[in-house]
């Protein structure tokens, strides 16, 4: 199978690439590196031996994408390229919405031209927006749509899309793949989440103040009602999630007549802020001072994923535990201080 990855260079992309490469398929990566470097393409292609087509281009640019469909023939799509920060979203909405809208339009026009109906979607634990407690562990089936960011928006926007592209052209095969908190790094510390500034997620902020380049974590608020008061999310390895595109694609490919998947990866366990910093503690042998500080607007106290339906269907499941995230996160970190950008 060759697979066309959009934002292949990126955090999640870059594993992936990995887990397709090794379990024998060919890639192309489309990304304009906006949020991403080169080198983590020319990482993968060294731990693995194999080599991928990478073509520096904008989902938007729809003369680029007629370029790769008419290259190698392309069997089907994973989507990752988008913008992901919510904050930003908010303060520049029509950046996300014709990044991450506009952009899929472009990208679905180019397949429905170049004949290629398979596409595995990056959508997000987002577009359940505020879960009610009653609703957790989160399933598929829980209300949605109920946004709180331009970013949440332009991933239920697209669902939405593509299961009226569905609706109308049952032959497609697409999978709406709603990520929970994706951490960790690969094993070899060769790749990993290469955040720019400030990181705005929790674990990489943890390892930066763990190999010191930042002096504490702010804890957004510890009154939360939560088993320490501290907000509960769902982390799950970045490579047991790249593991579940590669499940994803084997699953769409035995199903020729068409199929829309809705899914949830995530490991179904509820981690606080306190249980990721003493994890990583444990795992980096270094301290992690913090403070509480006041609740983060529009943070939710806890969710958490009831991955069952993914475990059912793709045959598949998360195996990878906190301390691994925590030890391999840590491991890429000490290695890479700087990142790609500097070796
Ligand atoms: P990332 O920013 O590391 O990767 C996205 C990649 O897409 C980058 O390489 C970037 O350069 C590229 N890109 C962005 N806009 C592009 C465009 N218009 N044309 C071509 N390339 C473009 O992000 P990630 O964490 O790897 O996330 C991948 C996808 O998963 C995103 O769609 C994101 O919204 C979604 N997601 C991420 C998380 C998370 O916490 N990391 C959670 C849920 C969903
Ligand atoms: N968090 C925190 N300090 C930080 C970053 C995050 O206390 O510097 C908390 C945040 O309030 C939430 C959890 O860590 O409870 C995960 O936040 P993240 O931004 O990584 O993921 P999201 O909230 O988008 O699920």
């Amino acid at each position: 199978m060759h697979v066309l990855v959009t934002g292949g260079a990126g955090y999640i992309g870059s594993h992936t690439c990995l887990s397709l490469l090794e379990s024998g398929m060919d890639v192309t990566v489309i990304d304009n590196f906006c949020n991403s470097s080169p080198e983590a393409l020319q990482r993968v292609q060294s731990l693995t031996g194999r080599s991928i087509r990478v073509i520096e281009a904008d989902v938007r640019d729809a003369e680029a994408l007629e370029t790769v469909f008419s290259g190698p023939r392309i069997d089907a799509v994973i989507h990752f390229a988008g913008l992901k920060a919510v904050g930003e979203s908010v303060a520049k909405p029509m950046l996300y919405y014709d990044n991450n809208v506009a952009g899929t339009f472009t990208l679905l026009q180019a397949m429905q031209r170049a004949n290629v109906s398979t596409l595995v979607f990056s959508s997000s634990a987002t577009v359940y927006g505020d879960p009610a407690p009653e609703h957790l562990p989160l399933k598929e089936t829980a209300p949605c749509g109920i946004t709180h960011s331009p970013y949440a928006t332009s991933k239920w926007t697209v669902e939405r899309c593509l299961a009226d592209l569905h609706a109308a052209q049952p032959e497609w095969r697409i999978a709406r793949l709603r990520y929970f908190n994706p951490v960790g790094a690969h094993s070899s510390g060769r790749i990993g989440e290469n955040p720019s500034g400030t990181p705005n997620n929790l674990m990489p902020f943890v390892s930066q103040v763990a190999c010191g380049a930042r002096p504490k974590l702010s804890i957004f608020g510890d009154d939360y009602p939560t088993h320490d008061g501290t907000g509960v999310r769902d982390y799950i390895h970045v490579m047991d999630l790249a593991e579940g595109h590669v499940a994803t694609l084997k699953y769409l490919a035995s199903h020729p007549q068409g199929e829309l998947l809705t899914l949830n990866l995530g490991t179904g366990q509820g981690c606080s802020v306190l249980d990721v910093v003493k994890t990583f503690e444990t795992a980096s042998g270094r301290p992690v001072p913090y403070e509480i500080v006041p609740r983060r607007p529009g943070d939710v106290p806890a969710y958490y994923a009831d991955p069952s339906q993914a475990q059912k269907l793709l045959h598949w499941r998360a195996t990878r535990s906190l301390r691994d995230m925590c030890a391999d996160t840590w491991r890429w970190q000490a290695a890479n201080p700087q990142g790609y950008d500097h070796r």
